[in-house]
C-alpha cells in the first residue's frame, strides 16, 4: 500500500433471521442482497410504514455479506488487509455500525472461546502474533512491543474497561495533540505477548462493559467500546535502526436506532442524549466529509474526538454496517444503508509511521508524558 488518500472500505453484513423472525415468516422482497450491492424495493411496503420518494433504490458497497458468510470470511475481507497494513506501519480502524441486535458485537468480538465463532478483533490479534513471528524469522534484530487498551464511551464519558479497583469508575480526560493525536490520561496500556494475553483482555473488558451496563440498569447497546492495539517495532538493516508504530482500533458502536422508539425519560433520556451526541456527531462528521463541506465538528463528541484520525486523518479505515432482513427493522435498515453509503465517499490520508531518528521519538514521548501529567492534575 502507498501513502495517500484512501476511501473508507465499506462492507454490509446481514445477519440470519432469529427464531422469532423465522417463526413469523416471510419478510417480503423489500431487501435484495447481492455481493456488492443492496437493492431496496418499496413495492411491498405499507403506505404509512416508511417515508420514501422512490420505488427502487440501489446502494453499492465494497462487499455485502449475506448470512452464509462465516466469521472467517468476514475477517479475511475486512480485518486481514488492515492488519497487514498495520504491520507496515499504517494506522487502521474498523467500525461496526447498526441498530441493536444487528450483529455488531458478534462481528467484532463474537465468541472468542470457540475458533469458528471468533470475530474480527480476536482473529486480528491471533494473526498479529503469527505475522510478528514471521518478521522475527526474517530478521533476528526485529523486535516488537504490543500494547492494548480497551475503553468505553458511555453518556459522553470515557471509562477504562481494563483498569481495576475504585479508579476504574473514574471518567478519563482526553486532549488532542497535533502530532500524537488524542491522549487519554490514565488509560491503562496492557502489554500483550501472545493471543491468550489478548483473549484475557477481551473477556475482562466485555465483562466490565456488561457489569457497568447492568449497574446502570441498561444494556451495553448504549455504549461505544473501543479496543486498540498499538504495535511498536524496531529493526536493524545495514546498521540503521528503524522504528515504526501503528495503532489499530476496533470499534463496537452503540445501537444506531433512533431515540424516539425507546420512549426514554429521566436518566435514560440523559444517557440517550449522550449516545446520540456521539452517534449524531459521527453522522454529521461523515456527512460533512462525504460532501466536502467545511471543517467537520469532530470536537463535539468524545467518539469523534478520539477517532478523528480514523475519520479524516492518518488511517486506513473500514466500516462494517450490520443489518437484518426483518421487515420490522426496515426503517433502521434503510438508515444504516444510507449511513454506509455516505461513508463510502469519505477519504482518509494514510501514511507510514516510520522514524529512523531516535531524537524525534524521544521528543514526542516526552511531550506525551507532559500532557498526561497535566491532564492528571485537572
Ligand atoms: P449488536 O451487538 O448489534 O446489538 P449482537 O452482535 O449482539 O448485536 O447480535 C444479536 C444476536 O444475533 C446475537 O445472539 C448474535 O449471536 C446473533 N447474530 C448476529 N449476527 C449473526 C450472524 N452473522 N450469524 C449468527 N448469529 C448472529
Ligand atoms: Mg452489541
Amino acid at each position: 500500500m502507498a501513502d495517500g488518500a484512501n476511501s473508507v472500505f465499506v462492507a454490509v453484513r446481514c445477519r440470519p433471521p432469529n427464531q422469532k423472525e423465522r417463526a413469523h415468516g416471510g419478510d417480503g422482497d423489500s431487501l435484495v442482497i447481492m455481493p456488492d450491492r443492496v437493492l431496496l424495493k418499496a413495492s411491498d411496503w405499507g403506505d404509512k410504514d416508511i417515508e420514501h420518494h422512490w420505488e427502487q433504490k440501489e446502494f453499492g458497497y465494497d462487499h455485502v455479506f449475506d448470512d452464509s458468510f462465516t466469521q472467517e470470511r468476514v475477517y479475511d475481507a475486512i480485518g486481514e488487509p488492515l492488519l497487514k497494513n498495520a504491520m507496515n506501519a499504517y494506522n487502521g480502524c474498523v467500525f461496526a455500525y447498526g441498530q441493536t441486535g444487528s450483529g455488531k458485537t458478534h462481528s467484532m468480538v463474537g465468541d472468542a472461546s470457540n475458533e469458528a465463532g471468533r470475530g474480527i478483533q480476536p482473529r486480528a490479534c491471533m494473526r498479529l502474533f503469527e505475522l510478528l513471528a514471521e518478521k522475527q524469522k526474517e530478521n533476528t534484530s526485529f523486535q516488537a512491543t504490543v500494547l492494548a487498551t480497551y475503553m468505553e464511551i458511555y453518556n459522553e464519558k470515557i471509562f477504562d474497561l481494563l483498569s481495576v479497583g475504585e479508579s476504574s469508575k473514574d471518567e478519563l480526560n482526553v486532549r488532542l495533540h497535533p502530532t500524537l493525536g488524542p491522549i487519554v490520561a490514565n488509560l491503562k496500556e496492557c502489554p500483550i505477548q501472545n493471543y491468550s494475553d489478548a483473549a484475557e483482555l477481551f473477556d475482562f473488558g466485555a465483562k466490565r462493559r456488561a457489569v457497568g451496563a447492568t449497574q446502570m440498569n441498561e444494556t451495553s447497546s448504549r455504549s461505544h467500546a473501543i479496543f486498540t492495539v498499538q504495535i511498536r517495532t524496531s529493526v536493524k538493516v545495514s546498521g540503521v535502526t528503524t522504528e515504526s508504530q501503528a495503532k489499530v482500533h476496533f470499534v463496537d458502536l452503540a445501537g444506531s436506532e433512533r431515540q424516539k422508539k425507546t420512549q426514554a425519560s429521566g436518566t435514560r433520556l440523559k444517557e440517550g442524549i449522550g449516545i446520540n451526541q456521539s452517534l449524531s456527531t459521527l453522522s454529521r462528521v461523515i456527512s460533512d466529509l462525504s460532501t466536502g463541506r467545511g471543517l467537520p465538528p469532530f470536537r463535539e463528541s468524545k467518539l469523534t474526538l478520539l477517532l478523528k484520525d480514523a475519520l479524516m486523518g492518518n488511517s486506513r479505515t473500514a466500516l462494517l454496517a450490520c443489518i437484518s432482513t426483518a421487515r420490522y427493522n426496515l426503517a433502521e435498515t434503510i438508515s444504516t444503508l444510507e449511513f454506509a453509503a455516505r461513508c463510502k465517499l469519505v477519504k482518509t490520508q494514510a501514511r507510514r509511521n516510520e522514524e529512523s531518528r531516535a531524537d524525534v521519538i524521544q521528543k514526542l514521548t516526552a511531550e506525551k508524558e507532559a500532557i498526561e501529567n497535566q491532564l492528571q492534575l485537572e
